[in-house]
């Protein structure tokens, strides 16, 4: 069975897993160029309800539709309708700057071209909204409707997926635990599949257990400026929860997580915290007056420092913080976002 095929039939494996395999060294490649980046715009929490730009970025293509449901019902169909209704709702909420971004393009140019379009936008927030699946292999073989479809009953839930090389990754992390509290508080529940050691799922590291947020290699968020999260909304392989799914009552959920996640994040002023990581113990991390190692070297901080909040733009590499009062640029490599 080929490649597209497969990956047709599991979600996860669309511009994921798929990078790694076709370009062993892409998540080198895929590191945003150093320098000549714009400078990013304002966070959400500086704006009005009504300027804060929300991309709803529906997975997958009418081509290429993703995974395919127990009862053989295209994953993309579910995006986009769930997408539609949380596009409703965060609009009817206040925030009219919500739009649905659709890509008719397949495949790892499809995903560039997603995050392209969204920083084009000045987006605040991107959404991916998809519906997962499990590995091929096990998929099981049953007749809906006198056609033969293949399910997996035992995966069930929601998941959240984060790109540690997303430019604001801290606060990437934050928007998905501020979802996943607003998913568990509307009686949701994590879906651990795709933890590391579990063949059935994506095998992936899972960073947060109690809301099922994977660390992953998501082309849409590495290539994107914002903060960046994808949601698996639920398991369409499973027979159950694929009904549950389609139905307003369980979309007007999410929508409702995701709006009201939505004004808790741009609400709070605490912005992420990171620490110094890969500063050997008898040196210093240099901040500078800008955005190059060439600019005056305006503070430093020791290599186990903490608390080093993000408090404007990237460009490249370099990043604007505050550091104990002092405010100046570093390089991201020697920061991590703080648990
Ligand atoms: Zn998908």
């Amino acid at each position: 069975m080929s490649a597209t095929v497969l990956s047709s039939l599991f979600c996860r494996l669309t511009g994921t897993v798929r990078l790694a395999w076709f370009a062993p060294s892409a998540a080198i490649v895929l590191l945003p160029a150093l320098g000549g980046q714009p400078a990013l715009g304002a966070a959400c929490a500086s704006k009005p309800a009504t300027s804060i730009v929300i991309v709803l970025d529906v997975g997958h293509t009418p081509t290429k539709p993703g995974a395919i449901s127990a009862r053989g019902v295209p994953e993309y169909d579910f995006n986009l309708n769930l997408a539609r209704r949380v596009r409703d709702e965060l609009v009817r909420s206040g925030f009219t700057s919500a739009y649905l971004m659709l890509t008719q393009t397949d495949d790892e140019a499809g995903l560039k071209e997603r995050a392209n379009r969204a920083n084009a936008m000045g987006a605040d927030i991107v959404l991916s909204i998809h519906h997962d699946s499990v590995q091929q292999k096990y998929l099981v073989p049953w007749f809906y409707q006198n056609e033969e479809h293949f399910y997996y009953d035992d995966s069930t839930g929601f998941s959240l997926h984060v790109s540690p090389e997303n430019r604001q990754f801290g606060d990437s992390m934050r928007l998905a635990r501020i979802l996943g509290d607003q998913l568990l508080a509307r009686g949701l529940t994590p879906n651990l599949i795709h933890e590391a050691g579990n063949p059935i799922g994506a095998g992936v590291p899972l960073i947060d257990r109690a809301r099922a947020i994977y660390r992953r290699n998501l082309a849409v968020q590495i290539y994107t400026n914002m903060p960046a999260v994808l949601l698996e909304a639920g398991v369409i392989v499973n027979r159950q929860e694929e009904l549950k799914v389609a139905t307003p009552a369980y979309q007007s959920l999410i929508a409702a997580a995701v709006t009201t996640a939505i004004e808790k994040f741009c609400n709070s002023t605490a912005s992420a915290a990171y620490k110094v990581v890969n500063v050997a113990a008898d040196d210093v991390l240099n901040i500078r007056s800008g955005p190059s190692a060439s600019l005056a070297i305006v503070g430093t901080i020791p290599p186990d420092g903490r608390g080093v909040r993000m408090v404007g733009s990237c460009a490249g590499q370099w990043c604007e913080i505050n550091y104990r009062g002092t405010k100046g640029w570093v390089n991201r490599q020697y920061l991590s976002s703080e648990p």
